[in-house]
């Protein structure tokens, strides 16, 4: 049978286990060799028992687990081309030819890069005589397939990455946690969330949760929110993940006069609105506030919006007994939800059909969801979108950036 190796890197998520499940089996299944590759990238490249064969039992009882059993690292041996030909070497002398990565986009272009740099890099080990010719024709094409593990949904050409929802729902939890309390004591709860450069988390968690005021990194705020929000609904309409969409719906339904969100900072009167919004709650009788901050958020200058600077704005202005709660790993930890594991299946699944179906010229793909739907999108352009979003933040321009994370 076909080799075939599974793992993973980066940062971990909750679902990778049910990924690496669906991969092992789905790979049995279909008559290849499997393997676990231990440690992501550095695994590959010190090979040794990092590289095992897996069998069908050797993923039981794994589906439940949040993280990922495999190990997961950054690997600076892979960034360099000796690294690389050590992987290859690791790789060929198990007849390993097909690779399941499972990371961000990282470790998606790391793979493209090896994929992309195969050939030459058989050559070498040839040369070196440290595989044989024999090796060096029978194996001389690798096939890649990826899949996006990450809890802050930033991946474009992916409705939802694996671990998302999870994250979610221990946000959720905590702070339906919170609120009990805060309501007793009439407290304000400012809540930092995950996601660098991206408010998905955030403005999700604000919509879920009632928050009174979500700071993420790119929204629309402005003193003429209401017909704002109108027309960026209507143009909205379009592109339903987006994220300007999503942080509307959210200011809709917490009733937020602001949204504040990493794409689109706030304008320098947020100190202003903040207030007044939180004065008037509690004037109609709300016995406590909920504030999110995406961990990324930041003003139209670039200065960062911390849940520290927040909280000092609150107490100065309005006296506020307030609290912060940063809730850091915690999101990336537990079990996974019941989405995030059938998507970790469903993806798994797809992405050996992808390896098995492949051909010499076939392109490295990542799976990805599109409307319910697990498709294969070409890796580069993902990564490539991914990537333009990051620059247009760094840019200061918004609104490409929203506009590059829709669909395509
Ligand atoms: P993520 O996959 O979550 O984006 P990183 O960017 O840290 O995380 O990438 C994970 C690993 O992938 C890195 O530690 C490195 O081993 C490998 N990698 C990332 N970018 C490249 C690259 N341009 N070339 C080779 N390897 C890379």
């Amino acid at each position: 049978g076909k080799g075939l190796a599974v793992f993973t890197s980066g940062g971990d998520s909750q679902g990778m286990n049910a990924a690496v499940r669906s991969v092992v089996r789905m790979g049995i299944y279909l008559g290849c060799k499997v393997y676990f590759i231990r440690e992501g990238y550095q695994g590959m490249v010190d090979g040794g028992d990092n590289i095992e064969e897996a069998n069908w039992s050797s993923v039981s009882s794994i589906i439940h687990k949040g993280g990922t059993i495999i190990g997961s690292a950054r690997c600076m041996d892979f960034m360099k081309r000796e690294g690389r030909l050590k992987a290859a070497s690791n790789l060929v002398t198990r007849g390993i030819t097909n690779l399941v990565v499972i990371g961000g986009d990282g470790s998606l272009t790391g793979a493209n890069l090896f994929r992309q740099e195969w050939s030459s890099l058989l050559d070498e080990l040839l040369e070196n005589n440290r595989i044989t010719k024999d090796q060096r024709e029978k194996y001389k094409h690798l096939h890649i397939a990826g899949m996006v593990g990450s809890i802050d949904n930033d991946f474009c050409g992916t409705d939802m990455t694996i671990g998302t929802d999870s994250a979610l729902h221990r946000i959720i939890e905590a702070i339906d946690a919170i609120v009990s309390t805060a309501y007793s004591h009439q407290r304000t709860f400012i809540m930092e969330v995950m996601g660098r450069h991206c408010g998905y988390l955030a403005v999700v968690t604000a919509l879920s949760s009632e928050a009174d005021y979500v700071f993420i990194p790119e929204s629309p705020p402005t003193v003429d929110w209401r017909d704002k929000l109108c027309y960026k609904l209507e143009q909205a309409r379009v592109n339903i993940m987006s994220l300007y969409y999503l942080a509307l719906v959210a200011a809709l339904a917490s009733e937020a006069d602001q949204v504040f969100i990493p794409e689109d900072p706030v304008p320098n009167n947020w100190v202003e609105k903040l207030c007044k919004r939180l004065q008037q709650e509690r004037k109609s009788g709300q016995r406590l506030n909920i504030i999110i901050v995406a961990e990324g958020a930041i003003d139209r200058e670039g200065q960062p919006i911390t849940a520290e600077l927040v909280k000092k704005v609150v107490v100065d202005n309005l006296q506020q007994d307030t609290r912060i709660t940063v809730l850091g790993h915690v999101q990336r930890g537990g079990s996974p939800s019941a989405f995030d594991r059938i998507l970790g299946c469903r993806m798994g699944a797809e992405a050996v059909m992808a390896l098995m179906e492949a051909t010499p010229e076939t392109e490295p793909c990542v799976v990805t969801l599109d409307g319910n739907q697990a498709v294969r999108l070409p890796l580069m352009d993902c990564v490539r979108r991914t990537k333009a979003v990051a620059q247009a933040m760094a840019d200061k321009n918004w609104d490409l950036a929203v506009q590059l994370r829709g669909r395509s």
